[in-house]
């Protein structure tokens, strides 16, 4: 069977599902984003998504095409139709098609995107060995609390670690790092504090960071919002990234220097095992 996708209102054979030619997605990196991620046929803090979702289409004034309760049972459809059980929904809207021309156009119809991909996370081999980041300058413009399609700098960002034999980058700016490349970024200073950098236009919002800090909360484990400079990061006792795919992942090395003995943490392991908790709580409790 092949992959269902979602296109401007219909469910079709990703072979089908066409976009136009001057859609502006494609044109200009028009449009904003989503990522949830499904554990066991179901999505993980979509509302927590959809908010954020709702707010970067606000932002770079795209109309919302659809209401919460639709977005929601268009995921769920497609999650259901290809038979996804652990992985990630992906959604994207562009401001639509139009001859090119840099203003917004009259009547462009916003273009809806969504596809799924099956990926393990619960049993995923990150998780258990833990990964290898490295720094790199952080390229992006200054509205990096907007999920927008403009990747440019974090493919160039992922690209570069990759061929330093890591896994993620983490991007760096005045000597503090932002965020990874595609994650957020956390560090366990060596008298068990667990640092994160503040919101602002400098990062995007994550929101596993942010159920992470509600959780750790209630679990007793202080999180602190400061910035923290790559130096301190070399000398935590621990760090881990967080995404919707990937949910908590230990972070080994940074640069080719081991973090603490070169490990998963201890507390990382606690953070993950109580946002997987969360994950696959009953519904209700989820949410
Ligand atoms: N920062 C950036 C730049 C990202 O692309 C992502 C992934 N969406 C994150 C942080 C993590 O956000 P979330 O937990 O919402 O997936």
């Amino acid at each position: 069977m092949s992959r269902i996708v979602f296109l401007n209102g219909s469910f079709l054979p990703i072979e089908e599902a066409k976009v136009p030619f001057m859609d502006r997605g494609f044109m200009f990196g028009d449009g904003v984003y989503e990522g949830v991620g499904v554990l066991e046929g179901r999505l993980v803090d979509n509302d927590a998504h959809l908010e954020r979702l709702e707010r970067s289409l606000r932002e770079v004034r795209i109309p919302n095409p659809y209401t919460r309760a639709e977005w929601t049972h268009l995921e769920e459809e497609l999650v259901r139709r290809n038979g996804v059980t652990e992985g990630f929904v992906y959604f994207q809207v562009t401001r639509g098609v139009a001859e090119r021309d840099f203003m917004f156009p009259e009547n462009a119809v916003p273009t809806v995107a969504m596809f799924t991909q099956v990926k393990a996370i619960l049993d995923a081999p990150a998780a258990r060995t833990g990964i290898a980041v490295v720094t790199v300058p952080d390229l992006r413009w200054k509205r990096r609390d907007i999920k927008s399609l403009n990747l440019l700098a974090q493919v160039l960002a992922k690209q570069a670690a990759r061929e330093a034999g890591a896994q993620e980058a983490w991007m760096v700016e005045d000597g503090f790092v932002t965020e990874g490349g595609s994650s957020s970024g956390f560090i366990i200073t060596r008298e068990g504090r667990v640092v994160v950098r503040p919101l602002s236009n400098a990062i995007l919002p994550g929101i596993t960071r942010k159920a992470l800090l509600a959780l750790s909360k209630d679990a007793g484990i202080e999180l602190e919002e400061r910035l923290f400079t790559v130096d301190e990061a070399y000398d935590a006792a621990e760090a881990f990234l967080t995404s919707a795919s990937m949910f908590v992942v230990p972070i080994v090395s940074i640069d080719g220097r081991a973090i603490g003995n070169g490990k998963p943490g201890p507390i990382t392991k606690k953070l993950r095992d109580i946002y997987i908790r969360m994950a696959t709580a009953p519904r209700m409790a989820a949410e």
